[in-house]
């Protein structure tokens, strides 16, 4: 079997010049390499009944809805903007240059579910953040977020609120 990190492509000033954008997609098409990450990632929350995995858009929703059945739970997309019929509740926040919104359905939740937050990168953790914000917003404990890689150099995890955990596969 390929090793998981020998799967992700480095790509050198990708989306713009300077940054080197980590690309999963080779490990998406590697059957066995694939399952193992999400066997892995699943790991450490075995057991912690979890109700809900919320996966953020785009690449959130191909691990969470992995580790939603792995750990037999549910599955709630949060969503760019303009994506959920109403009733929705909204959150913007800032980028590096600029600022974005998610959006989650706003009964998609029962209040005090236990809810895992899912990404494919934490960077600089605003996506994180913000996603758990927007979850707590409509009544959530989000238990802990669980990303594949996290790129260490950005610091991104001290934006994460006390109280709970990030899981990290792979740190770059
Ligand atoms: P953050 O908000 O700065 O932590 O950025 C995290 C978000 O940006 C995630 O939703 C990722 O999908 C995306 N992202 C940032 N860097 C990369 C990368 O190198 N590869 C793939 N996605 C990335």
């Amino acid at each position: 079997m390929h090793s998981i990190e020998s799967l992700i492509r480095s790509v050198a000033d990708y989306p713009k010049l300077g940054v080197t954008f980590r690309d999963i997609t080779p490990l998406l098409a590697d059957a066995e390499a694939f399952q193992a990450a999400i066997a892995a990632m699943a790991a450490p929350w075995t057991g912690q009944s979890i109700d809900q995995v919320a996966g953020l858009e785009a690449r959130g929703f191909i691990f969470g809805v992995a580790l939603a059945q792995q750990l037999k739970a549910g599955f709630v997309p949060l969503r760019k903007p303009g994506k959920l019929p109403p009733p929705v509740r909204a959150l913007d926040y800032d980028l590096e240059y600029g600022s974005d919104r998610l959006e989650v359905r706003e009964d998609a939740l029962t209040p005090g579910s236990r809810v895992l937050l899912v990404d494919d990168v934490l960077a600089t953790g605003g996506t994180l953040a913000a996603g758990r914000c927007l979850l707590e917003s409509v009544g959530a404990s989000v238990i802990g977020a669980s990303v594949l890689m996290e790129l260490d150099a950005l610091g991104g995890r001290q934006r994460w609120a006390a109280g709970s955990d990030i899981h990290a596969l792979l740190h770059y």
